[in-house]
């Protein structure tokens, strides 16, 4: 037997891997991994065959092409009255699971504590572990899943290097507020703390609220990464294209990281993404569009066994079954899969001590013919 010494040796394989295999095995619906089950914009693939036939087939330029960053930083901008500026404070990623790996690897040295909010993507846990730094958890509480700031004060130390946000919030469907980014931003005054805010979700959200991206708040900004991914914005998410945002100096540190970690992104993708997003209606059309599959799916199986609040952001709806059954959620979810041939993720295997609060994730991201089918058979348990 060879002697490897695995750097990580409690990682197995994702959840979302794993739920979707079995998914496929048993032709259930598959509500589990994050991803629509209908396509992107013919226009926008439109743009992306036309800019490989128009010879974009080479590298793009190492943080993205200039015509993209622009345009994303008017977005950004224009959105939320920040101030980034598209040669320093932007670059173009391979979807956002590597500018969170990147940024990790840029910033997190061996004895640094960061802290992060579970349930958490599960990314942001190893990355962090990779790099020697040690993860502080902070467990939120079903079903509202709300941070208690006052606990975030008790765990910051002077080893505290980051900290991780995510909102919309992945699994949870939850949004953090303005007062929240105000109590943030008291907490990491006069403190060199890097935030890493990841907002994929930032344009799918619910009831008109409004997205409290970091960008808005200076005092926040001055000191964040926020990473964005197009997967989610235009529903390509096997196309890995996103970006990240930051103030000039942090960017730099990540640039020397990303050169020498993917060089580039994709040049066609960022062609036609350039093209495409100078019209704001395409992401601006977001939430009316999901905030529809969201209440259908959740018109469908009110009258079922299963009990839920309404996410308010991601394409994502957790389901508590406690009514149901007392099995744990992840012989729930493989049963689900199984038995009654529906896919879902057991939230469990993102929380602390794999906390069981007997709730399971539906991603509703999906054509109105599988919400109908997938509540009828949700409807039947
Ligand atoms: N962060 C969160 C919270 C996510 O849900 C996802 C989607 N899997 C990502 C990051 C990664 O996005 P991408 O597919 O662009 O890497
Ligand atoms: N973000 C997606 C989810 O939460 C999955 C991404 C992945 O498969 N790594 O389901």
């Amino acid at each position: 037997m060879r002697n490897i010494h695995s750097k990580l040796p409690n990682v197995s394989t994702t959840i979302f891997t794993v739920m979707s295999k079995l998914a496929s095995e048993h032709q259930a619906i598959n509500l589990s991994q994050g991803f629509p089950n209908f396509g992107g914009d013919q226009h926008l693939i439109n743009l992306v065959s036309n800019a490989m036939n128009n010879g974009y087939n080479q590298y793009a330029p190492m943080p993205g092409l200039l015509s993209l960053r622009e345009v994303i930083v008017e977005k950004t901008n224009t959105l939320y009255k920040s101030n980034y500026h598209p040669e320093s404070d932007i670059t173009i990623t391979s979807g956002a699971t590597q500018a969170i790996f990147t940024i990790i690897s840029a910033f997190v040295n061996t004895g640094d504590e960061v802290i992060i909010f579970k349930p958490a993507y599960d990314s942001y846990e190893p990355s962090i572990e990779l790099f020697g730094g040690t993860v502080i958890p902070i467990q939120l509480l079903a079903p509202d899943y709300s941070i208690d700031w006052k606990e975030v004060a008790r765990k910051i130390t002077s080893k505290t290097k980051m900290i991780i946000i995510n909102t919309p919030h992945n699994p949870t469907g939850t949004i953090l507020s303005k007062q929240d980014m105000f109590q943030l931003e008291i907490l990491l005054k006069d403190t060199d703390i890097i935030l890493l805010s990841d907002e994929v979700y930032e344009h799918i959200i619910f009831n008109g609220q409004e997205h409290q991206s970091i960008a808005r708040f200076p005092g926040l900004a001055e000191r964040a990464f926020i990473t964005a991914s197009f997967g989610k914005t235009f529903h390509t998410t096997g196309w890995k294209m996103g970006y990240c945002l930051a103030p000039k100096d942090l960017m730099a540190e990540f640039r020397k990281v990303h050169q020498f970690n993917v060089f580039c992104s994709n040049h066609p993708m960022q062609q036609a993404l350039a093209e495409y997003l100078k019209t704001p209606e395409h992401y601006l059309s977001l939430p009316d569009f999901y905030q529809e599959k969201r209440d259908l799916f959740l018109s469908l199986i009110k009258d079922s066994r299963f009990s839920y609040i309404p996410a308010a952001g991601t394409y994502f709806q957790l389901l508590e079954y406690a009514a149901i059954t007392d099995e744990g959620d992840v012989a729930f979810a493989e049963r689900l899969t199984k038995e009654h041939k529906i896919a879902s993720i057991p939230v469990s295997v993102f929380n602390m001590n794999q906390q069981d609060d007997k709730v399971l994730r539906f991603c509703f991201a999906k054509t109105e013919d599988t919400l109908k089918r997938a509540a009828e058979i949700l409807c039947s348990i």
